[in-house]
């Protein structure tokens, strides 16, 4: 289960992992945490129809917004409560967040908020009605606009091509030479082209032609068996 502050975070940061997994038969959804009302391009209902398509795109198993406010990702006891309810309603073996630093705040608050639900889901003391205290195995953080530490890469290159295709579907945010709107972090040429040198970069450094990396707080179990394959 992908968390993201918004919706095209999870697509942009971690679509060729998503689809990756879902080539190796995994379910895989989404659970996002604004409509991302605060941006600068498009506006929510486009927003929701480019979502819908980019579902689609990537055969998810489920998708979910949680309507916290766009620019007001707080940590409190309400939005612990949604979180940790997705948490138990899904019971995903591993959730996947946003990295606690970031150059948008909302991708901070984000990865922090989840971080504290993920452990506090186990603790069946804190009550969500008829959902279960759970805890998945692993949460795992993906990268925004800033450098993270690695603690591994996932090899996309067999999905990355689809992954260009899942981004398209946000027209609305990305870049589009049809667009009369203003431009923004994301919507220049330059970081279209960057897209695929972040990809490339991350790739080579585990020898594929593309990679996603993501950092784990705990340290990873390897065993003698898949030694080799690292
Ligand atoms: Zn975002």
């Amino acid at each position: 289960m992908f968390f993201a502050a918004h919706p095209d975070d999870a697509e942009l940061n971690c679509g060729g992992t998503i689809l990756s997994l879902k080539e190796a038969g995994k379910k895989i959804g989404i659970i996002d945490l604004t409509q991302g009302e605060l941006s600068t391009r498009g506006n929510p209902e486009l927003r929701k129809k480019e979502t819908k398509n980019a579902s689609a795109l990537m055969q998810l198993d489920f998708r979910e917004n949680l309507n916290i406010r766009d620019g007001n990702i707080e940590i409190n006891e309400v939005n612990r409560k949604k979180i940790i309810s997705a948490i138990r309603k899904y019971r995903p073996e591993i959730i996947f967040a946003p990295y606690p630093f970031d150059r948008h705040p909302d991708h901070i608050y984000a990865g922090n908020l989840i971080r504290e639900s993920f452990f506090y889901s186990g603790l069946s003391k804190i009550k969500t009605g008829d959902l279960k205290a759970y805890r998945p195995s692993k949460i795992y953080y993906y990268r925004n606009a800033l450098d993270i530490p690695v603690s591994f890469i996932i090899d996309i290159s067999s999905t990355f091509k689809k992954k260009l295709e899942v981004i398209k579907c946000f027209g609305s945010q990305f870049h589009n030479i049809n667009s009369k709107e203003p431009q923004t972090f994301i919507s220049t040429e330059l970081f279209d082209k960057e897209i695929e040198s972040r990809a490339r970069h991350f790739g080579f450094k585990i020898g594929t032609e593309y990679g996603e990396p993501f950092f784990c707080y705990d340290p990873l179990k390897i065993t003698g068996n898949n030694l080799f394959d690292l």
